[in-house]
């Protein structure tokens, strides 16, 4: 498999996997923590109150 971030070969075994390196997998949860992956779920079951 690749690794998502660096685009190198990884080995399914690897105790890493799917990334390359604790590195990469840090890299990866930091993407996330920095809010280039912004889930945005509004709070549509907030507004049931129109009946
Ligand atoms: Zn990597």
């Amino acid at each position: 498999m690749i690794c998502p971030i660096c685009k190198k070969k990884v080995s399914l075994l690897d105790a890493e996997a799917p990334f390359c390196s604790e590195r990469c997998r840090v890299l990866d949860l930091g993407a996330w923590a920095s809010g280039d992956y912004i889930i945005s779920t509004e709070p549509a079951f907030e507004r049931d109150n129109g009946e």
